[in-house]
């Protein structure tokens, strides 16, 4: 997971997710809020809805690959997914700041789940079924947003064994602690298959890498160009941010990167 870039959303549909939010907070109380926020959502976030298109063609420009789930990477994206769940935060339900892309696998155990950071400890907040619909306690969210911060300043991916994600934070500190808890909702550690594609996409990549270096020294700028044009729609993002990131410590990806230091800055700069 890396950081998705912003991009502001047509001004008509941003205004009409205004509005939309206007009769949501015009609610008397949250459990009204609570009820609104569902139902309106379901009745607007239909494909005939001209500013939930917006939303979606906008969404889909801030993916990488083609249009890959801002979490895994790896499907396509197909939901929009609050960040902030709208059976808790109301209020952000058509907040175009509070959208992400996701596909179903992601976004389904995700779902309500949610955390928040309360005296440096990450507070389940999740509204179980029975529970009174009450607001939930105050704090940052424990969940790392890619849509607010780096999520690789948390976690690295081991190109090296596991192609697992490993924290990075500093142990017992709070970070560690969002790191861990990021990783286990998204289950992007857990999933095999998920672990299988990225070893996959390390050698695509260094494949496509040493191919546009030999069709750069032969002078075959076409071809090369075609093959930057395939790193930059293939899935697994953050396995060619991660390539660029660990360079130095692997000297096949340092040769690679030396030879070509302009694909450094695909299909976004460097840190
Ligand atoms: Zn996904």
């Amino acid at each position: 997971m890396i950081p998705v870039p912003s991009k502001a959303l047509p001004k008509a549909a941003a205004q009409r997710l205004k509005q939309y939010q206007a009769s949501v907070d015009t609610r008397p109380n949250y459990s009204a809020r609570v009820e609104a926020a569902k139902s309106l959502f379901s009745t607007h976030n239909r494909s005939t809805n001209a500013a939930f298109k917006s939303v979606r063609k906008t969404l889909q420009e801030m993916c990488f690959g083609v249009g890959r789930c801002m979490y895994c990477e790896d499907a396509p994206a197909d939901e929009v997914e609050h960040f902030r769940p709208k059976d808790l935060y109301p209020e952000a339900v058509f907040a175009w700041e509070n959208y992400l892309y996701a596909c179903g696998p992601c976004n389904g155990p995700k779902n309500n789940r949610f955390s928040v950071i309360s005296r440096g400890l990450i507070v389940d907040v999740t509204r179980r079924h029975g529970d009174s619909v009450r607001p939930p306690k105050k704090g940052k969210p424990a969940l790392i947003n890619p849509r607010a911060e780096n999520p690789l300043n948390y976690f690295m991916l081991d190109l090296a064994n596991t192609f697992e994600f490993v924290n990075i934070s500093p142990s017992g500190s709070v970070d560690h602690d969002r790191a861990k808890y990021t990783l286990e909702v998204l289950r992007l550690n857990e999933r095999e298959f998920l672990k299988t594609v990225r070893r996959a996409s390390f050698s695509w990549y260094r494949a496509l890498l040493r191919d546009y270096d030999d069709q750069i020294s032969a002078g075959n700028a076409p071809k090369a160009k075609e093959i930057k044009d395939a790193i930059c729609a293939a899935p697994q993002a953050t396995v060619w941010a991660e390539m660029k990131r660990q360079r130095h410590a692997y000297d096949e990806l340092k040769t690679l990167f030396d030879r070509a230091p302009d694909a450094l800055a695909w299909p976004f700069p460097v840190e």
